[in-house]
């Protein structure tokens, strides 16, 4: 079975086509710059590559195009093979707790949720939509970032404000890359053959956010209402407190919306370093003796680590800890660091072990008392095997 897996932002389109259950990716690429003056897309494809230049108005004409080119290109022999396309939604709110079949009625639905997620939600439905118009027979499914955290419990995802802002405005901990943790969570008791475990998740790539997870439920993650809160990123402060802000705003005259978004695009590694938001960027600098990138590298193993802590004494214990992302796939130097910050809890790096990048691996000490695993995450696997489940 063939499934689109689709990522759809405002002025951007990504996909992969997978077969299933086989996991083989047939193809997969990124429309760019759509409805923009430049727009361009990227087909990779058994080795091969398209890059074209071409007018791009809106998100139908791109899923005209990318259709076009793989019947073209015979990466598929007709439409009808492509079976269902899942689409990753950012947000949910507390009504959606699955992954679901979409139509109008359901996107209406989820158009309330747009609020939550501005930048996000809109595009995620006008690409559904796109789909809709340009494959009407095609079934449809929305993966959202939230719904795998709607398992946590009140105490967990309630704050300590005023109860009516959560009654009336919709105000709690929602948490974000669920479909990662999900993923994560899936691969790892699959490979341990255990369905009970308590797994502590690290998400950290440019956004970043950790998951108390016990037998596939989510018990706390570190991301909240919105995704600036919890660890320290690539480009956002993470938690911080809040007085910072009207502070921040009679200091230099920005408004409330102004710093928030220096607190999303201007903080983190950038902030500290005033280098990069990358981090090999900021490993190459800490490298050669430049302070703040040493210290913005302290800081951001250290929050980690905090929440490791934190999260393993909420489990009452973890069985394992998990590392992902593009951070937690490929930096053995970060690695090291965040796991040297947790030695009160008896883990232990083998630094043979963690000397590599990109691929599923125990990185811990046998001695370790728990076991920490590199475990590359699949988001748009996760989609497409949802979407997959939820056709057939
Ligand atoms: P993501 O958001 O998951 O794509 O992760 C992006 C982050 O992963 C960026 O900060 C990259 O610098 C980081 N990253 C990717 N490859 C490496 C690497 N080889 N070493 C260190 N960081 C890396």
């Amino acid at each position: 079975m063939k499934i689109l897996s689709v990522n759809a932002g405002s002025s951007s389109l990504k996909f992969t086509l997978i077969e299933l259950p086989s996991r083989e990716v047939l193809a997969s690429g990124l429309f760019e710059k759509i409805g923009m003056n430049n727009s361009q897309y990227t087909i990779k494809y058994n080795g091969e590559k398209i890059v074209k230049e071409c007018e791009l108005k809106d998100h139908s004409i791109a899923v005209s195009k990318l259709i076009d080119e793989l019947l073209d290109n015979k990466i598929v022999n007709s439409l009808e093979e492509i079976e269902g396309v899942g689409h990753r939604i950012l947000h949910g709110g507390q009504e959606f707790t699955k992954s679901i079949l979409l139509d109008e009625d359901i996107l209406k639905r989820i158009e309330k949720y747009n609020e939550l997620g501005p930048l996000h939600n809109p595009a995620n439905i006008m690409g559904v939509r796109a789909f809709m118009k340009v494959l009407p027979k095609v079934k449809n499914v929305g993966v959202f970032d939230t719904t795998f955290h709607q398992t946590m419990k009140e105490e967990n995802y309630l704050y300590p404000v005023p109860y009516e802002w959560y009654t009336k405005y919709g105000i709690r901990k929602y948490g974000f890359h669920g479909t990662s943790h999900r993923f994560i969570y899936k691969t790892i008791s699959e490979y341990l053959k255990r369905d009970n475990l308590k797994v502590i998740s690290c998400h950290i790539g440019n956004g970043g956010s950790l998951c108390a997870i016990d037998s596939g439920n989510v018990i706390d993650t570190s991301m909240g209402f919105t995704p600036l809160a919890g660890i320290m990123m690539g480009t956002r402060s993470g938690d911080i407190d809040p007085s910072i802000i009207p502070f921040v705003m009679n200091k230099t005259g920005l408004t409330a919306e102004e710093v928030v978004n220096e607190l999303n695009k201007k903080s983190g590694l950038l902030g500290v370093t005033g280098i990069s938001s990358d981090s090999r960027d900021i490993e190459q600098a800490a490298n050669e003796g430049d302070e703040k990138a040493i210290l913005a590298q302290k800081m951001y193993a250290q929050k980690i680590a905090n929440y490791i802590a934190m999260y393993n004494n909420l489990l009452n214990g973890a069985d394992v800890i998990t590392l992902t992302a593009g951070v937690g796939e490929n930096s053995k130097t970060m690695r090291e660091m965040i796991i040297d910050r947790i030695q009160s809890l008896g883990v232990k790096l083998d630094k043979t072990k963690n000397d590599f990048r990109g691929e599923f691996r125990l990185i811990s000490t046998d001695d370790s008392k728990i076991p920490v695993y590199v475990v590359p995450t699949n988001e748009e696997l996760m989609i497409a095997i949802d979407t997959m489940e939820l056709i057939s």
